[in-house]
């Protein structure tokens, strides 16, 4: 099962995602312009927001800060005398660590509402974890204000079948991503992803209130050819790769064992998740583009090639390194993300350069 890596340790996600933060805040003014499209009700009915993937860290406390703080501007500034109280859901798979989460989590302030919101150290409202897959149903029908969801859906909900058969074409042979792979594996991926989105797409229609409306980022690429997956290609397709290859070599596993493990991710172009969005037709695009996102590697030391390497290293491993284990076992997997460091400090200054994420950005609203 999925998830990113829990705890604090050196390859946790909390410590890994500090890129992931500066790109979100860097599309701050386009999720506030989707706020500024929701409709506000009246304040005795709960506002809620619910964040999809949230994932262990603390990225999404201070998304939903930022929601909450938007929305009760908006209703200062309208005839009602105050804000409602607003209900916050973290979802993710029951495989995240809800604990660490939960632990970061401000104190809820207790008092009243306005007290809770004019304070920057409490929490101003109710939180709850709601563990299950985001391709589903995941709320009762009409119940959410604003979905948000983050980094998160270039996530597949499971490899294809026809990329693990032996006999299909699709096999990935000598490959553990699509970045570089052959056409069939990338529409295999490709269909795969069009699929879980329109079942995303579809169980959100359900449960959005009239009114509401959902931002979602995730990893894109410019290209129209599948088999280049940008940021996520260089990531995953190189170094990574490049190391998978060392233990198959050292003999250390099996080319079989290789070929069996495929990163569950697919980093869409805009046409991608664009004909999905329009097949399903429960939604308004309000914006839909690719933006670029930045590099997820963040160093203190940029002339340092150590660092770097162990930066796209802890990297990779946060987000990956659970299927990782779960494939190989812990001790090879140590092995694994060695080499990846190693690999990657030597083309230290390349990596800097080069690896850059490119995001898809969708402000949708019900139709
Ligand atoms: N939104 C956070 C975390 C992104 S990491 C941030 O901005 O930092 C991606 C998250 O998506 C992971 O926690 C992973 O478990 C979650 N995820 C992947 N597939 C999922 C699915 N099918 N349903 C729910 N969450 C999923």
């Amino acid at each position: 099962m999925l998830s990113m890596k829990g705890g604090k340790g050196e390859a946790s996600y909390v410590n890994n995602s500090q890129a992931q933060a500066q790109h979100a805040r860097s599309m701050l003014h386009l999720l506030k312009e989707t706020l500024d499209l929701v409709q506000l009700n009246s304040p005795e009915i709960p506002f809620v927001v619910a964040d999809l993937g949230c994932s262990c860290g603390s990225n999404t406390i201070y998304m939903i800060d930022v929601i909450i703080k938007h929305i009760t501007k908006r209703y200062e500034a309208t005839d009602y005398e105050q804000p409602p109280e607003f209900s916050a859901f973290f979802s993710d798979l029951p495989s995240n660590d809800f604990n660490t989460l939960f632990q970061l989590l401000p104190p809820y302030g207790g008092g009243s509402m306005e007290e809770c919101l004019a304070s920057d150290s409490h929490r101003s409202y109710f939180a709850a974890g709601v563990p299950g897959s985001f391709y589903r149903r995941l709320f009762p029908a009409k119940s959410v204000d604003v979905f948000y969801s983050a980094f998160s859906l270039h996530w597949l909900s499971q490899v294809p079948d026809i990329v693990l058969d032996k006999r299909s074409t699709a096999y990935n042979k000598g490959r553990i991503f699509i970045h570089g792979a052959n056409e069939s594996t990338a529409t295999a991926y490709k269909k795969q992803f069009q699929g879980d989105l329109a079942g995303f797409l579809r169980s959100r229609s359900k449960e959005m209130k009239r009114g509401g409306s959902m931002f979602l980022v995730c990893l894109g690429r410019t290209s129209l050819d599948p088999t280049d997956q940008g940021g996520a290609g260089l990531l995953f397709g190189t170094h990574f790769q490049d190391a998978w290859d060392d233990l198959v070599q050292e003999g250390l596993i099996t080319s079989e064992k290789r070929d069996n493990f495929n990163i569950p991710v697919y980093a869409p172009s805009l046409h991608d998740f664009k004909e999905v969005v329009e097949a399903d037709g429960s939604f308004i695009i309000n914006k839909l583009d690719v933006f670029r996102g930045g590099s997820p590697l963040v160093v203190n030391q940029p002339d340092d090639a150590a660092e770097i390497g162990r930066a796209l290293a802890n990297s990779c491993r946060s987000v990956s390194g659970v299927l990782v284990d779960a494939h190989i076992g812990d001790r090879l997997s140590e092995e694994l993300f060695n080499r990846v460091a190693h690999r990657a400090s030597s083309q230290a200054k390349e990596l800097l350069e080069q690896l850059q994420f490119f995001h898809i950005v969708a402000s949708l609203s019900l139709a």
